[in-house]
């Protein structure tokens, strides 16, 4: 069988990969260098996504935990585990009971990983651990484990696997338009048809349709998540729970600095993506809102936005967004959503549905 796998994110390169594993012909487009774009924005979690739990999704924070494992196992010298605190405040946004009874179902979840389970520091501990960190109202905080990756090295170690299993991957070929009816793949001089074309282009997807003149069942609303990078060498991660809101903030290593993130703000156009002044200031005040050594928009080093196209049903706008969605079409297969660390899992359903 002869398969297209437009863009060469991290859902690209494990399409690729996988469909090359079991002996199929594979040629993968990329419009400019492979994991140049939401692949290497992201908060550099390989996890199951604790905060999942919340609504209930047991089932994709179990899978997503044994991909965190695969990733690990596969490429040590790019991950690492990385123990995450959760500081408890007195009427802070979640009670105690509630955040201990997450990690330890998480742990539960987790069951066989090698990963250690989470704990209770008292807040004597936690200033210990996580110097800088506000005392007032700090009852202490819950430990849990996720690991850290170098998301554009991991994906350029996957693109070299894809290569390996014979994929070929072309790099600066952008495709203009594609045909669910023949397969018919174009790019600017050149058509080539295929057996089956899968549209992983991320943000792009619903634009590639559009030129393509294909509609889809599905809908896809464009979310920018903005991460900024100050000074500051840390051994463990932390999560600060927003107030007034239900949103989460990571400040997590990153070599030498930290890393600070993410936002939440709708984006038109996935071709300009930046942090906006807006979401500079609001990463700066909740970091100065739970640190006592403050910091300044001077203080940053570097910042970076990615886009999370959250899918949505046209047919059914009530539906909860699904975390990623494989629409077949003819011989396109539609790829919205996903998360970077369940690429592999989402590769592997992929491959079986171009087989119906
Ligand atoms: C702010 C943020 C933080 C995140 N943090 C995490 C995290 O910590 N852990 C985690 O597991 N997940 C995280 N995610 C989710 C994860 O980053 C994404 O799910 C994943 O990177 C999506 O990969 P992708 O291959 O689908 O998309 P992309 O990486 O965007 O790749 C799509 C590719 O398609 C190419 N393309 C587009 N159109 C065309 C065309 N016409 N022809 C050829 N090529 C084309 C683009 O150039 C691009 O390279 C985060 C997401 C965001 C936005």
């Amino acid at each position: 069988m002869k398969v297209a796998v437009i863009g060469g994110g991290i859902n690209g390169v494990m399409t690729a990969w996988a469909f090359a594993r079991s002996g199929e012909a594979v040629d993968l487009y990329e419009k400019g260098q492979l994991m140049s774009a939401t692949s290497r924005s992201s908060s550099k979690m390989l996890h199951g996504g604790l905060r999942y739990l919340e609504h209930g999704h047991l089932r994709l924070v179990r899978e997503a935990l044994q991909e965190r494992s695969w990733w690990i196992r596969q490429a040590p010298q790019l991950t690492r585990p990385l123990e995450l605190l959760i500081p408890i405040y007195r009427n802070g946004e979640r009670a105690k009971w509630l955040v201990g009874a997450g990690i330890r179902l998480y742990d539960l979840l987790a069951t066989g990983s090698g990963f250690p389970r989470g704990r209770w520091y008292s807040a004597d501990a936690v200033a210990e651990r996580f110097p800088g960190l506000k005392r007032d109202q700090l009852l202490g905080a819950y430990a849990y484990w996720d690991a850290r990756m170098d998301d554009y090295q991991l994906g350029l170690w996957a693109a070299e696997r894809a290569r390996e299993s014979g994929t070929r991957i072309h790099e600066w070929t952008p495709v203009l338009k594609v045909d669910p009816a023949t397969g018919e793949v174009s790019t600017d001089g050149s058509e080539a048809c295929y057996d089956r074309v899968v549209n992983v282009a991320g943000p792009w997807a619903e634009r590639l349709l559009a030129r393509s003149g294909v509609t889809s069942a599905y809908r896809l609303e464009l979310i920018r998540g903005s991460h900024i990078v100050v000074p500051g060498k840390r051994e463990q991660g932390c999560v600060l729970q927003v107030p007034g809101e239900k949103r989460i903030l990571f400040v997590l290593p990153h070599g030498e600095n930290t890393l600070l993130g993410t936002t939440e703000v709708s984006q038109a156009d996935p071709d300009h993506c930046a942090p906006s002044n807006e979401e500079i200031d609001y990463l700066i005040a909740n970091y100065n809102r739970c640190f006592s050594r403050g910091m300044s928009r001077q203080d940053i080093i570097s910042s970076f936005a990615g886009i999370r196209p959250i899918v949505a049903s046209k047919s059914d706008f009530s539906s909860a967004s699904r975390e990623s969605v494989i629409e077949r079409q003819g011989r396109l297969i539609n790829v919205f959503g996903g998360k970077w660390t369940t690429s592999r899992a989402l590769a592997a359903a992929i491959v079986m549905k171009s087989r119906h």
